[in-house]
């Protein structure tokens, strides 16, 4: 699909790699140690077209239902589809069906849950466990706490359908993004330590991607610097 839109976000998708470039080389990294995940919540179907002929290779949805009708219409793309969204134990099976990674796994509940719908799959299914950088006297953006993220990994490790992969975070608000991503490496390390696969840090947004990278993130997800401002309505 190439038409107006299409030039913009071609536009939009070279100043995001060109500040991914930046960002890799400042940190002293190769960039194609860097995966983009174009987050294409709120947007169409048709904007995915989009992306994928423009070389976009993942995508990331937060919400169930959308999800899987983009999933169902965007079928023979190619593309691997992130869950970064909070989710429900009750949709989890579902959403183990046709994710090909699920990064915002927070509790032992989604884990058992995810398990059973993936149970279905032919292929096991790619998990990042999301830790949460609130501090303790914050009220919590999602995410499991530190002290409690060694035991989630480890039931993760333990199911047979889901592969441990890595560690995913949102940066925290009310705080610079730098040091809470700072502590979020530190996690990973952690993390790493004890499961030597989950490699994958995902980590960095629009507005901090730059600070991701500096501290070891292989994945970003960015929405509005590819697609736009996004039409909320909650
Ligand atoms: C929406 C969303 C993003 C993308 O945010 P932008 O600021 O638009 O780049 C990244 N990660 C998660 C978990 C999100 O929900």
């Amino acid at each position: 699909m190439t038409d107006q839109r299409s030039e913009q976000i071609a536009a939009n998708l070279g100043k995001v790699r060109a500040r991914v470039a930046s960002a890799c080389a400042h940190a002293g990294r190769a960039p194609d140690t860097v995966t983009l995940i174009v987050v294409t919540k709120y947007f169409s179907a048709d904007d995915v077209r989009r992306l994928a002929a423009l070389g976009i290779t993942d995508v990331g949805e937060n919400r169930h239902q959308e999800a899987a009708a983009k999933v169902a219409e965007c079928a023979g793309l190619g593309l691997r589809w992130h869950f970064i969204g909070g989710l429900q134990s009750n949709k989890a099976a579902a959403v183990a069906r046709y994710s090909d990674v699920v990064e915002s796994v927070d509790r032992p509940k989604i884990v058992t849950a995810l398990q059973r719908g993936a149970l279905d799959r032919t292929e096991p299914l790619e998990v990042l466990v999301q830790v949460s950088l609130d501090r303790p006297d914050h009220d919590g953006r999602s995410g499991v706490r530190p002290e409690e993220l060694l035991e989630l990994a480890a039931l993760v490790d333990q199911q047979s359908m889901l592969r441990l992969r890595g560690l995913m975070a949102v940066a925290p608000l009310g705080e610079p993004p730098a040091p809470a991503f700072a502590r979020l490496a530190q996690f990973h390390d952690g993390l790493v330590g004890a499961f030597p696969q989950a490699t994958a840090l995902s980590a960095g947004m629009s507005a901090d991607l730059e600070e991701a990278i500096a501290v070891g993130a292989t994945h970003v997800r960015i929405g509005s610097a590819v697609l736009g401002p996004r039409q909320e309505f909650v």
